[in-house]
């Protein structure tokens, strides 16, 4: 997020003196108009990105063939486009060119939706050709010009339209809405870290609108295919429940696939091109799901838990259990938060003594004994947490030795 929107008006106000024309574009004009935060801001100007690249001591040439220069200011990064217009795109996905000898309106009419194409000048006068802010007001996504023709030129932008409508719980107007149903097959020519980026969105915003308009549309089985067998209302009754719980990727993820084979959500989420981070987050949350309820453990079972899977799949997993027994959520989260406090170890490296240590006091040669004799230790800790002590452990240690059992 851009916590210094005075830069942005540094860019502007940099490009004007220098005699070029310079507005806000896009998002950031459509988030200040709903009073909301612009994640970032966009610049568009008739400067060519050479000229916006000597005006500025620091940028990068992010996308320079599409004529997008960032601008680094005072640890902010603002993104400053050449108006454009595109010539013919070919097979739904990019334009074969771009020309930099655009208008601001011009330049407004190539995006997607009329929200999103307007601009707003320095002194904040907004250029609105195509009705951006009555859709706003009346809280609709309407595609720009001729919604087939949009479509087909980047089939995307009806995954975005079904995004955004879930970020803002607007309405898709209904010709845009049927000329997506029309072409939903086309999306399946796009590339899959587009798509995913969009699902992303989607899955932290009103997660069950977005699930009920791709299905409604066609958009899902083609996005989504058949990895996973689950009908349509499965996956909005997941969807719904998955509404219930904060805003996370991770844990929404989990949320959504819950009761699915975990091999099978691998496979999923790697087919979306999910970050393997992020499917591992998913895989252990599912794996830290309890099997009884977690209000009926005793605290040395909480332990093993916690040990067992870590502090942040077992919270979330915790998480979302309390969503299943939403009377004694509050009771769940508090006693979960209480034995996250208490717990004595969350890995080996918590013990009160190390592998070295136990050679040293044992005298023995490091072998394969060492490690099983740790776990032991460990197990002992979890029963009982006032045993992590050097002392105790060492004692402990030549016990377990003593008895042979390793
Ligand atoms: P967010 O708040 O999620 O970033 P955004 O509106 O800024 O929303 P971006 O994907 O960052 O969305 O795109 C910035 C702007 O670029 C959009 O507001 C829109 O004007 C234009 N745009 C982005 N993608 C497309 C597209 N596929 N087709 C046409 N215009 C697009
Ligand atoms: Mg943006």
């Amino acid at each position: 997020a851009n916590d210094k929107p005075y830069v942005v008006y540094h860019v502007l106000d940099t490009l004007l003196n220098a005699g070029f024309e310079a507005y806000l574009v896009g998002g950031c004009v459509r988030d200040k108009l709903l009073g909301l935060t612009p994640g970032d801001y966009d610049v568009a100007t008739n400067a060519l990105p050479d000229q916006v690249q000597s005006l500025f001591p620091h940028t990068v040439p992010t996308g320079i063939q599409h004529g997008t220069v960032s601008v680094l200011e005072d640890g902010e990064r603002i993104e400053v486009t050449t108006f454009r217009r595109e010539g013919v795109y070919k097979d739904a996905r990019r334009p074969s060119e771009v020309r930099f000898d655009a208008s601001l309106q011009e330049d407004l009419a190539r995006r997607d939706f009329t929200i999103n194409a307007m601009a707003q000048d320095r002194f904040g006068n907004l250029f609105d050709p195509f009705g951006g802010q009555s859709d706003l007001e009346q809280q609709i996504i309407r595609a720009v010009g001729d919604p087939s023709a949009r479509f087909q030129e980047d089939a995307l932008r009806m995954l975005r339209a079904v995004r955004f409508s879930a970020v803002l719980g607007f309405q898709i107007e209904s010709e845009t809405w049927r000329s997506i149903i029309q072409h939903a097959p086309i999306i399946g020519r796009i590339a899959r870290e587009r798509i995913r980026d969009e699902w992303n969105k989607m899955v932290c915003a009103d997660l069950s609108l977005g699930v009920d308009q791709l299905i409604r549309s066609g958009l899902f089985s083609f996005i989504f295919g058949s990895i996973l067998s689950r009908t349509k209302e499965e996956w909005l009754r997941a969807a719904q429940f998955a509404d219930r719980l904060p805003k996370k990727l991770d844990l929404r993820h989990a949320a959504l696939l819950l009761g699915t084979d975990v091999r099978l959500v691998q496979k999923w989420m790697n087919q979306i091109r999910q970050p393997k981070r992020l499917t591992r987050s998913v895989v252990a949350i599912l794996e830290a799901m309890p099997d009884s309820n977690p209000l009926r453990w005793s605290p040395f079972d909480w332990r093993q838990f916690l040990y067992q899977h870590g502090q942040h799949a077992a919270e979330q997993a915790i998480l979302i259990y309390s969503q299943m027994i939403p009377v004694d959520a509050d009771k769940l989260i508090a006693v979960c938060l209480a034995s996250i406090e208490d717990q004595p170890i969350w890995s080996l490296a918590d013990l009160a003594v190390t592998g070295h240590d136990i050679l040293k006091h044992t005298g023995r040669r490091p072998g394969p004994w060492l490690g099983p004799l740790l776990n032991q230790l460990a197990q002992l800790v979890l029963t009982n947490p006032n045993l992590n002590r050097s002392q105790e452990l060492k004692h402990a240690a030549e016990h377990f030795l003593q008895k042979g059992s390793l």
